[in-house]
């Protein structure tokens, strides 16, 4: 049975967007790259343009967003683009960023996975290491909690509680395939209650977050005029966030995620965590199909 083989993108592909921190315009470029490198950030902004691999300890969280802070590199809101990347099977890439953030797009991971898709992705001459979760992994804080559980198969249940009358209290199972994301979780958008927005902006953050880039729930109702694309869309962006956050990894993982009222920051605790003792994990090779990251139990 042949085995999964790194992959990389066809050729480079250019996008430009507004950054939800600045308001401003943001130039992204994202390039092939050799097998075992891994993502790579740079800022094309900066002089030598800084660069910095993707691990867990270069993850920095901030109220809004997962940042990568390494020396001089330091880009916030790439968890979606991860996300894009798990869902178009991308191991290696270099993502070139002229600010400090990337652009935003509509708040989901649609438009980086177009992108990713309209060059397509090249296989590579080395098998795909994945990381298979041999032990059970917890951690927790207060009533939250973020978990990984050995299994044959990626899935990830969550529960998020907002205790806010438009946000339901919700618990779901999502199948973690690649197929699965890209069909069911990439178009979920991101969400801010609308006196947060209020805050932030007084305060000169996410001052391109708006109407166009994420859900903006009132205190009754969703205030976006097209409403919402999915019904339960803020669990499915919850979703979208953890493949993204788990992702930093370096590797898909093979396991059971499970998270209550978990987030940026107690899913990088969890990486940590799994990488911080050898016994928790291996590295595995996986037959050449989407399959195996799920079961058809679903
Ligand atoms: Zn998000």
């Amino acid at each position: 049975m042949s085995v999964s083989m790194q992959c990389t993108l066809a050729k480079e592909v250019t996008a430009s967007g507004i950054g939800l921190h600045s308001g401003k315009n943001v130039e992204m470029k994202i390039m092939p790259a050799p097998v075992d490198t891994g993502i790579v950030f740079c800022r094309s902004d900066l002089a030598h343009k800084p660069s910095a691999r993707v691990t867990p300890q270069v993850v920095e969280i901030s109220p809004l967003c997962t940042k990568v802070l390494s020396g001089e590199v330091d880009i916030s809101t790439v968890e979606h683009l991860m996300a894009a990347f798990y869902g178009a099977g991308v191991d290696n890439a270099i993502v070139e960023v002229s600010a400090s953030e990337l652009p935003v797009f509509d708040g989901s991971s649609a438009a980086f996975l177009m992108l990713i898709d309209s060059v397509g992705v090249q296989k590579q001459s080395k098998p795909k290491r994945v990381i298979k979760v041999m032990k059970e992994v917890i951690v927790e804080d207060g009533d939250k909690i973020a978990m990984l559980k050995p299994d044959d198969h990626f899935s990830l249940t969550l529960e998020l509680d907002f205790k806010h009358p438009v946000i339901p209290h919700q618990k779901c199972k999502f199948d973690g395939r690649p197929s699965y994301f890209r069909k069911e979780l990439a178009r979920a958008r991101t969400f801010a209650m609308q006196r947060d927005v209020e805050k932030m902006q007084s305060m000169g953050l996410a001052l391109g977050g708006g109407l166009d880039n994420a859900i903006v729930v009132g205190d009754f109702s969703v205030l976006n005029a097209e409403g919402l694309r999915h019904k339960d869309e803020f669990i499915r962006h919850k979703a979208l966030d953890c493949i993204g956050d788990l992702f930093m990894v370096g590797h898909p993982i093979l396991g059971a995620f499970v998270g209550s009222y978990t987030g940026h920051a107690m899913n990088n605790k969890l990486l940590c965590a799994l990488m911080a003792d050898e016994n928790n994990y291996r590295f595995v090779e996986i037959p050449d199909t989407n399959d195996i990251y799920s079961s058809d139990a679903f």
